[in-house]
């Protein structure tokens, strides 16, 4: 299945068209966004972690197999970002959160390793707010024992369930564990059935 990388946009006029669904990957900086959308894409330099963590980055689009956009979205909560670029992360997340008509989901990954961050709670708050629907996905699970990884999930889940209807999913880029059940809930959320995922 093709995927391809079309293009990076810093404002709103410089999105693709929004003629086929679209699905956003967001998470703080080094959470394991790319390696998530790596492995959901079997391409293993397709989406990058920035150079520079903390930098105001693009949002970047690729194409599916033409059936729908991926949307990485730009890391947050580097400590030492400046005030300026934080402000500038947040206004451009909020114009697109808001804005964008073919949206249908946002995955947000959170370590399964750490409690949500107040800018993870705040990001899931305000996607509540805007009623887009969010797919959880609690990463690293190769870092934790079998039994940790069922209690971590747990509490997580309990933490967020006042926020989020989306039960989290347990994922791994390592042992690619919950790689096909992310992608049933981003067929499900984007109505694409018949996308052939087992070709990727
Ligand atoms: P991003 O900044 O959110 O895009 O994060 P990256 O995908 O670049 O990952 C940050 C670091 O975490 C890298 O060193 C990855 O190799 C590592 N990493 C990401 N996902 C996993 C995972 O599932 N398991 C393990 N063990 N390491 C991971």
């Amino acid at each position: 299945m093709e995927v391809s990388f079309i293009k990076s946009a810093f404002a709103e006029s410089h999105y693709p068209p929004p003629d086929r669904p679209e699905v956003a990957f967001a998470g703080r900086s080094n959470v394991g966004k790319s390696s998530l959308i790596n492995t959901l894409v079997h391409r293993k330099g397709l989406a990058k972690t920035s150079a520079t963590p903390g930098r105001t980055q693009s949002l970047n689009f690729f194409s599916v197999a033409d059936r729908f956009y991926l949307v990485d979205l730009p890391g947050y909560g580097y400590a030492v970002a400046s005030r300026e670029a934080k402000k500038s992360w947040q206004r451009m997340i909020d114009i697109y959160l808001s804005h964008r008509d073919n949206l249908k989901a946002v995955v947000v990954i959170l370590d399964i390793r750490r409690d949500p961050s107040k800018g993870d709670v705040e990001l899931i708050q305000w996607l509540k707010e805007y009623q887009r629907r969010v797919i959880l996905v609690l990463t690293k699970s190769d870092k934790l024992s079998r039994h940790q990884v069922i209690s971590r999930a747990q509490s997580i889940g309990e933490e967020l369930k006042s926020i989020s209807e989306d039960l989290p999913t347990v994922f791994s880029a390592k042992t690619r564990q919950g790689r096909e059940e992310i992608w049933g809930k981003i067929i499900q959320a984007a109505e694409i059935e018949g996308l052939p995922v087992h070709t990727l």
